[in-house]
């Protein structure tokens, strides 16, 4: 189904299948490194989002609450170990009440193993940054926050129909420093229509001026089922041009290794031990759980997507309702490891990819590793394979053949 801008935004229809949590992994526990917590509420619906969240949700932010503390309460009984990563998302989490964003902290705190040092970082949209939201983060145990800002220049924010005054990031940068949540992550969109490379170019400085300890540069994606999305089948909007694209790419490494940030995946940039622990636990192949409508989790092969549609998962039931649900076959598995580690700057271990290949029954990925050699996409250094810068400006197409 493709959107028309008029039905936007809306509930989807109830999904097809559905079953539930329970059914799908089970009630024995496994070790898990991390929880993804999805709150779906945003103030405004941005053009190019496609991550489920609906607007005019005060009356609902309260039964919501609700019926995550039960979903949390029952969570222990999946968890062996401690968790290292906590990360709640959306939607828009800052735009809970207080008083109900406080009952979710502490209700994740009560329920949920976590271990000492836990990073636990909360999705925060600069408009919805009080500061009292500030305070209550830091009270309820979050010690890292990520801002959306996508961009600094007000006419890029209008293409993407995103609501946000582009100095209210300083701002609630501000409080979140005056409550000392320092560890700080900016998001930013690349190739946003109408970007040209000194817009692209203030974007990134901007960002670095505000200190930030994390960056999140990813290139615009036009999601089929979104406004921006349908204005690009009908040709209402224009892409950035590739080779424009690459050398705002080309550009935003050079700059931010000069300014100290190291780069450890292709879209991703931190100063020293500041990346990102949630999504390297997700890189890496981790066990997560997750929490709230339309969340994903994985564990020990078995992925799945909780049912994406507010009123249905607040339904009275016992388990969580579940829509889709996957088990990994172990070439699958294999296929997956080999991309997502590949994507780290560091790769991946020789002698770890060279066990891998061996339980191949084809050499199919050997021969596309071999060729992305051949091309310059990837080099061998201090034992690991990885891919060469050209290789992370050409990583989409490379990749997929290795899944
Ligand atoms: S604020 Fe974030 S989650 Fe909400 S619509 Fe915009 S991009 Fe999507």
């Amino acid at each position: 189904m493709t959107l028309e801008l008029d039905q936007f935004p809306l509930e989807p229809d109830p999904p097809a299948v559905q079953t539930s949590l329970a059914e799908v992994i089970g009630s024995s526990s496994h070790g898990v490194d991390a929880a993804y917590v999805h709150v779906p509420f945003c103030f405004h619906k941005c053009h190019y989002c496609d991550f489920y969240s609906i607007v005019d949700s005060s009356d609902r932010q309260e039964v919501f609450v609700q019926r995550l503390e039960q979903e949390l309460s029952t969570a222990t009984t999946h968890i062996e170990g401690s968790l290292e990563s906590v990360f709640i998302g959306g939607g828009t989490p800052t735009l809970l009440r207080p008083d109900l964003l406080r009952r979710v902290l502490q209700s994740i705190d009560r329920h949920l193993p976590l271990a000492e040092d836990c990073e636990w970082t909360v999705e925060a949209n600069p408009e919805t940054v009080s500061s009292e939201v500030a305070e209550v983060l830091v009270a309820g145990g979050v010690n890292r926050v990520s801002v959306g800002c996508q961009s600094f220049t007000p006419r890029l924010l209008e293409a993407l129909e995103r609501h946000h005054d582009p100095d209210n990031v300083a701002l609630a940068l501000e409080r979140f420093r005056a409550v000392g949540l320092d560890r700080i992550s900016l998001d930013l969109i690349m190739g946003i229509p109408g970007s040209r490379f000194e817009d692209w170019a203030f974007d990134l400085r901007t960002a670095r001026s505000l200190g930030p300890q994390h960056l999140s540069c990813y290139g615009l994606q036009y999601e089929p089922n979104t406004p921006l999305g349908a204005r690009l089948l009908r040709g209402h909007v224009e892409q950035v041009d590739d080779a424009l694209e690459a050398d705002m790419y080309e550009h935003t490494c050079s700059a931010l290794s000069a300014d100290g940030f190291a780069q450890y995946e292709i879209s991703n940039w931190a100063r020293p031990g500041q990346a990102c622990r949630h999504n390297l636990i997700y890189w890496q192949g981790g066990n997560w759980l997750a929490f709230g409508p339309s969340a994903s989790g994985h564990l020990d092969g078995t992925r799945w997507r909780n049912v994406s549609r507010l009123a249905s998962w607040l339904e009275p039931r016992g388990s969580t309702p579940v829509e889709d649900f996957e088990r990994l076959d172990n070439s699958t598995r294999r296929g997956e490891q080999l991309m997502l580690q590949l994507r780290l700057n560091r790769g991946m271990p020789v002698a770890e990819l060279e066990a891998l290949l061996a339980l191949e029954s084809t050499d199919t990925r050997r021969r596309a590793l071999d060729q992305g050699r051949l091309d310059g996409l990837l080099e061998r250094d201090q034992g690991h394979l990885r891919l060469t810068d050209r290789g992370r400006l050409l990583a989409d197409s490379l990749l997929c053949q290795l899944v």
